[in-house]
């Protein structure tokens, strides 16, 4: 069954292990953050300093495994019909909106939406880490400058990830507007049956 997160808003559920979420972009130039940590010890979260260390990469696509901040694997990419996504950048918050886009109206973004939804699992605020920010587009030259341009999806473009564990999963569609192109669109997911 396909879901949806209507744009700008953010959603959170619990993934078994061995099951498969699937993030669609219906559209295309839409981004996804997504966060994840170990259900019933919210403490174990997502890390992209351990990521980028055990994948000895930034850059993750199909066959890397994202890593929590006590080294256990959470999650693992096994299909990527997009290969470009961040790991280095924080959900868009109300700060960030009064930094970067001081004359649009202020949004919650998604650290709000994540921080809302993943409150009843037992997450706190402070413990949201940077978010796998699927579909994002952060290059990063030989300078080490990064920018942030529009995603290179088009509509269908998805990523499929496999659980390592059972995961409580926070994920939104973006609501910052260099993020998403100037525009913001809804972000669909499903829940894919487990597989050993
Ligand atoms: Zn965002």
């Amino acid at each position: 069954m396909i879901r949806e997160i209507p744009p700008r808003s953010g959603t959170a559920f619990v993934l078994g292990k061995g099951e498969i979420l699937r993030v669609i972009d219906p559209e295309g130039g839409q981004v996804s953050d997504l966060i994840a940590c170990r259900q019933g010890d919210p403490c174990e979260m997502l890390s992209n300093g351990r990521t980028f260390d055990y994948e000895e990469t930034i850059r993750l696509t199909a066959g890397n495994r994202l890593w929590s901040n006590r080294s256990h694997p959470l999650l693992e990419i096994i299909e990527d019909s997009v290969g470009t996504h961040d790991f280095l950048l924080t959900p868009c918050s109300e700060a960030t909106f009064r930094h970067f886009y001081a004359d649009k109206p202020v949004h919650r973004g998604c650290f709000g939406n994540l921080a809302a939804a993943l409150a009843p699992f037992g997450v706190e605020p402070d413990a949201i880490p940077v978010a796998f920010n699927i579909f994002m587009n952060v290059p990063v030259d030989a300078q080490g400058r990064i920018r942030v341009e529009k995603p290179g999806t088009v509509a269908g473009d998805h990523i499929r990830l496999r659980a390592l564990d059972d995961l409580v999963i926070g994920l939104t569609a973006c609501s910052a507007y260099d993020s998403c192109g100037g525009s913001f669109k809804p972000i669909h997911y499903a829940i894919e049956d487990r597989i050993p």
